[in-house]
C-alpha cells in the first residue's frame, strides 16, 4: 500500500513538475482546491524546499554548547544537521543568547562580553573541530548562503540575542569579524542600549539610550542587521525613526491574537517595520501564539494564523519565520527542524503559491540582509574582513 502511494506521488510529481517551473517560481503556482491528499501536498512541499532557500532567523542552540548534558543541546535538541536536512531547512541564524544582568556595572558588562565572545568562538570550534564542515558552513553574506545551498550544505549564520555584551563600538567590530550578522538590541528588560518589552517594570530610557543610537549607527555602518524583537514599543519607534536600513524582528508574533503579550507586535508596528523595508519573522513559542489553549492544542494551524495575519497587514514581502527552537519555540506538528515542511503544507492548503513560499522561507530575509550590506560603509566592512 505504501509503495502504491509512493508510486502515485512520483507519478503525480512527474506530471506536475514540467509546468510548476519551480526553479524560477515566478508564476506563483498555487496548489489549494486541487483535491490533493496530504501525501501529495508533502511531495509538492518536498519539491519546493529543494529549489528555494529556507532560513530560520532565530535558533538558540549555541547557548547550549556550554551545557552538553542539558535536555536542549546540539545533540539532543530541536535542531541538528540531520533534522534540518529532513525538514528541508537549509540554514538558520544561530544565536548566542544572554540573560540580562546588571548593565550598570562594568564588571557585569565585561562578563557578558567575555561570555558572548567565548560562545561565538566555541560555536565555531564545535563546527570546525566537531567534523561538521562536510555538512555545514558559516555564511556572512546572502551570496555565501546561496553557495552553501548549491553545495548541499547547511547554512550557519551567527547572531547575538541581547546587546548586553556591547561595551564599546569597537566590540561591534569584533563581533562582526566573528561573523555576527544581526544583534537583538535587548532581551525583555532594559540594558545600556534600550528598554525591553517588559516595559512597565523596567523602562529606563523610554526608548533608545544615547549609547544605543551610536550602537545602531555603527551596526548599520558595518552591515549588521538591527533586530527589534524583544525591545519595547517606545524603543521600536525610536529605531524606526533613525534607521538608515531595513530592520528585522527575528522572532516576534502578532499582538492581535494575544493582547497581553508585549513581546508581540501590534498591527501598526508590523506596518511600520514593513514601511522601512524590514521583515517580521513570526515566532513559534506557544506563549506568543495564544493564552487560550493548552500546549497540546497549539499547532501549525495556529502558527499559520499569525503568519497569514502578518501577510494580510503588511504583505507577503514582509513575513518570514524565526522558530526560537532550543529557546522555547515549537508547536504541535512543527516541534523540531525535521518537521518544517508541515508548515509549508499548511500554507499551500491556504493558497500560498510557490513564489510566496520562496519569499516567506528566506527570500524576504535575504533581501533585507543584502540591503543592509549595500547600505553599509564598504570601507569599514572591507577593512574588517581582512
Ligand atoms: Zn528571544
Amino acid at each position: 500500500m505504501i509503495n502504491i502511494i509512493k508510486i502515485g506521488v512520483i507519478l503525480l510529481m512527474t506530471l506536475l513538475l514540467p509546468f510548476m517551473n519551480l526553479a524560477n517560481a515566478q508564476e506563483n503556482k498555487t496548489f489549494n482546491n486541487k483535491g490533493l491528499t496530504d501525501e501529495q501536498y508533502m511531495a509538492v512541499a518536498d519539491s519546493i524546499h529543494r529549489v528555494i532557500i529556507s532560513l530560520d532567523s532565530h535558533i538558540d542552540t549555541p547557548s547550549y554548547l556550554l551545557y552538553p548534558d542539558a535536555d536542549w543541546s546540539v545533540t539532543k535538541g530541536q535542531v541538528t544537521f540531520p533534522l534540518m536536512e529532513k525538514g528541508g531547512l537549509d540554514g538558520a541564524f544561530f544565536a548566542v543568547y544572554l540573560d540580562q544582568g546588571d548593565w550598570r556595572r562594568q564588571s557585569a558588562l565585561d562578563s557578558a562580553y567575555n561570555y558572548c565572545r567565548y560562545t561565538l568562538l566555541a560555536w565555531r570550534r564545535y563546527i570546525y573541530e566537531g567534523g561538521y564542515t562536510n555538512v555545514a558552513g558559516f555564511a556572512t553574506t546572502p551570496d555565501e548562503c546561496r553557495e552553501l545551498k548549491a553545495q548541499g550544505k547547511r547554512i550557519i549564520v551567527s547572531c547575538i540575542e541581547n546587546g548586553y555584551p556591547i561595551r564599546t563600538l569597537e566590540d561591534l567590530d569584533e563581533f562582526y569579524q566573528l561573523g555576527v550578522r544581526y544583534i537583538t538590541l535587548s532581551h525583555n528588560s532594559a540594558n545600556q542600549i534600550c528598554d525591553g518589552s517588559r516595559y512597565n517594570k523596567t523602562a529606563v530610557w523610554h526608548g533608545i539610550s544615547p549609547f544605543g543610537y551610536k550602537v545602531i549607527e555603527r551596526m548599520q555602518q558595518l552591515g549588521i542587521m538591527v533586530d527589534v524583537s524583544h525591545i519595547s514599543s517606545e524603543a521600536l519607534s525610536d529605531v524606526l525613526r533613525v534607521t538608515k536600513a531595513p530592520v528585522i524582528a527575528s522572532h516576534s508574533s502578532c499582538r492581535v491574537f494575544r493582547p497581553t503579550q508585549l513581546r508581540n507586535l501590534t498591527d501598526d508596528e508590523i506596518r511600520a517595520i514593513a514601511a522601512v523595508g524590514g521583515v517580521i519573522q513570526v515566532a513559534t513559542g506557544r506563549f506568543f501564539l495564544t493564552d487560550q489553549l493548552p500546549k497540546e492544542k497549539v499547532d501549525v494551524k495556529l502558527l499559520a494564523d499569525h503568519i497569514d495575519h502578518v501577510r494580510e497587514v503588511a504583505g507577503v514581502d514582509y513575513v518570514g519565520l524565526g522558530t526560537d527552537f532550543d529557546g522555547g519555540g515549537g508547536v504541535v506538528g512543527m516541534n523540531n527542524a525535521g518537521e518544517m515542511k508541515n508548515l509549508t503544507v499548511e500554507l499551500l492548503k491556504r493558497g500560498w503559491g510557490v513564489e510566496d513560499l520562496r519569499k516567506f522561507w528566506g527570500g524576504n530575509l535575504l533581501r533585507v540582509w543584502q540591503e543592509c550590506i549595500d547600505k553599509a560603509f564598504p570601507k569599514i566592512s572591507e577593512f574588517l574582513e581582512l
